[in-house]
This record gives C-alpha cells, structure tokens and sequence, in this order.
C-alpha cells in the first residue's frame, strides 16, 4: 500500500471522483491519504504534450518531483465521430469559460447532427518517485445527448450518455459513474499492474 497520494489536477470534482475510485476499487488498500494537489503547492505543470499519455506523464513527473511523494495525475477528452475526434486533448480550452460553455459549445456544433456517437479518453499516470512510472489508458464510450441534464460531476458530464444508459452522466449516481467511467477502468487497470 502506498503511504500518501496526491492527486495531480486543479479541479475538485476531478479530485473527488478519483478519490472514490480509489476507495471503491482497492477497499481502502491502495493509500492511507489521498491528498488534492492545490492543498499543497500552487505549481502548474504546462501540458504541453501531444499526446493524452505524455501530458498525464508530464503531471506526474512533476508533482513527485516536487514533493517527493508517490503522485497519480491523468488528461483526458472527449472525443466526438462526427467531429472527427474533436474536441479530443483540447476538451478543456475549445472556448473561454466555465463547464456550462464547453457543454453549450459542444451542443451547438452537433445541431441537427444524428450521429452523437462519443467516447471520453483517459491517461493515468502513476509516479512514486526514485522506483516506477506507469500509465494505463482508460474509455467509457456512449453519445451526445440533445440537450444538458442533470446538476451532478463536472466537465461534459450534462451532455454525455454513457452506452447502456438513458441519463448523462451528471444525472446518474456517481457510484455508477465511478464504475463505469474511463477513468475508474483506466485505475482498474492501474491496479491490476500493482498487483
Ligand atoms: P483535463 O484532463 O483536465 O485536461 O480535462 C479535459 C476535459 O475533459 C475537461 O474539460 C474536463 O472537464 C473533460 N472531462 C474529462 N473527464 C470528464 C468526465 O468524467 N466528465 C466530464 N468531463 C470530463
């Protein structure tokens, strides 16, 4: 069991939904604390990487190198068909603003569009300084809904509908998103390295 964790990212909802997984998944085993990175330092890392792995890798390096302790960041996107992959690495910056803009951004580029087939994309990686580096991938595909809905999660969540289900995903209850998501198979995978 790995003593700390910090989790590499700025965004809470992000945070917290990790570490729920973390929980979930490994019942308590795979850290004693789960640490939210702002807590801790202001230091951004540019992700300046061309790749979902290499930005998560980039995170993760980072972090660990700085505070010395085991750190686990991730990248991931949303990538659209008919968008041919957009808005993919850059799901984070397709317009200024807040969630409810790139969602609102997101809807208005699939207007009258009847393919709203999507998957969101995950990189994990895992860095305990001076011992290993690993990173997993990780997917969850479904579609585009028509409108936004539901008040729960974060990012695209009003506008994605995980395959097999009705409700977006911040309709759903976080407990099936955590088992479902991208980034609950990418830890899962991550876990089953550990192991
Ligand atoms: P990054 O990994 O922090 O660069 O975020 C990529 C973008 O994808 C951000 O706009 C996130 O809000 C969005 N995103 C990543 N994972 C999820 C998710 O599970 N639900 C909703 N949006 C997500």
């Amino acid at each position: 069991m790995l003593g700390k964790i910090i989790i590499a990212t700025g965004n809470k909802g992000k945070y917290d939904e990790f570490a729920k997984i973390i929980r979930e998944a490994s019942s308590g085993n795979f850290a004693e604390e789960i640490i939210f990175a702002p807590d801790i330092s202001r230091m951004v890392v540019e992700e300046t990487g061309k790749t979902y792995a290499e930005n998560a890798m980039l995170k993760a390096r980072a972090w660990a190198e700085n505070s010395g302790q085991p750190c686990l960041a991730d990248d991931s996107g949303l990538e659209v068909d008919a968008l041919d992959g957009a808005p993919g690495l850059y799901s984070a910056r397709v317009v200024a603003g807040n969630d409810a803009n790139h969602s609102a951004w997101l809807l208005s580029q699939l207007e009258g569009v009847v393919n709203r087939k999507a998957r969101f994309v995950v990189a994990l990686c895992l860095c305990v300084p001076g011992e290993y580096t690993l990173i997993t991938e990780g997917y969850c595909y479904g579609s585009i809904s028509e409108t936004a809905r539901g008040d729960k999660g974060f990012g695209y969540d009003p506008v994605f509908v995980p395959e097999g289900y009705n409700l977006t995903f911040a309709e759903l209850d976080s407990l099936i998103k955590n088992q479902i998501s991208h980034r609950a198979n990418a830890f899962t995978k991550l876990a089953s390295l550990l192991k």
